[in-house]
């Protein structure tokens, strides 16, 4: 849950660090929408189905990327991510999640492993919040009461 007064404040700054991988590394399942899906199979040369059976886990409502028993994500690679110019929204949208914008305590704690956080030109806040928006359209379950 999240506070309305504990919003993060205007003029935040953030530059992706090269050669970071931390937060793909963290815990936590990444979700998939259909177009996801069908980005992710289509730069590996797969079909749709073969790519859900090889690194999909469905529930009920819901779709995420399997995660391999000795590593956080089938696509990190020694090198980063394997799948980078087709990776899932999720992902791209990273740290702009509607969880994190919405409170300064979540946003810190990002920051922590996070070393982009705080680094880089300041991001305009509706930049930021349009990369929100997005996850909210794409996983309209996950956050109907936001
Ligand atoms: S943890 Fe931050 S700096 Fe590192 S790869 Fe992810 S977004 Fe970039
Ligand atoms: S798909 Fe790529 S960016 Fe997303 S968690 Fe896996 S390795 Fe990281």
């Amino acid at each position: 849950m999240t506070d309305d007064n504990d919003t993060v404040a205007n003029g935040l700054r953030f530059e992706c660090q090269p050669g970071c991988t931390e937060c793909c590394r963290q815990q936590g399942f990444v979700y998939l929408t259909e177009a996801d899906i069908v980005r992710a199979a289509t730069f590996l040369g797969m079909t749709r189905s073969a790519f859900e059976r090889k690194y999909i886990y469905r529930t009920r409502n819901r779709m995420r990327l399997r995660v391999p028993r000795d590593a956080s994500c089938h696509f990190l690679h020694d090198c980063g991510c394997s799948i980078h110019r087709a990776k899932p929204s999720q992902c791209r949208a990273f740290p702009f999640w509607p969880e994190l914008l919405e409170s300064q305590r979540e946003w810190a704690k990002t920051a922590v492993y996070c070393p982009g956080i705080g680094k880089g030109p300041l991001i305009q806040i509706k930049i930021a919040e349009a990369e929100a928006e997005d996850m909210r359209q794409g996983f309209p379950e996950q956050y109907l009461f936001r």
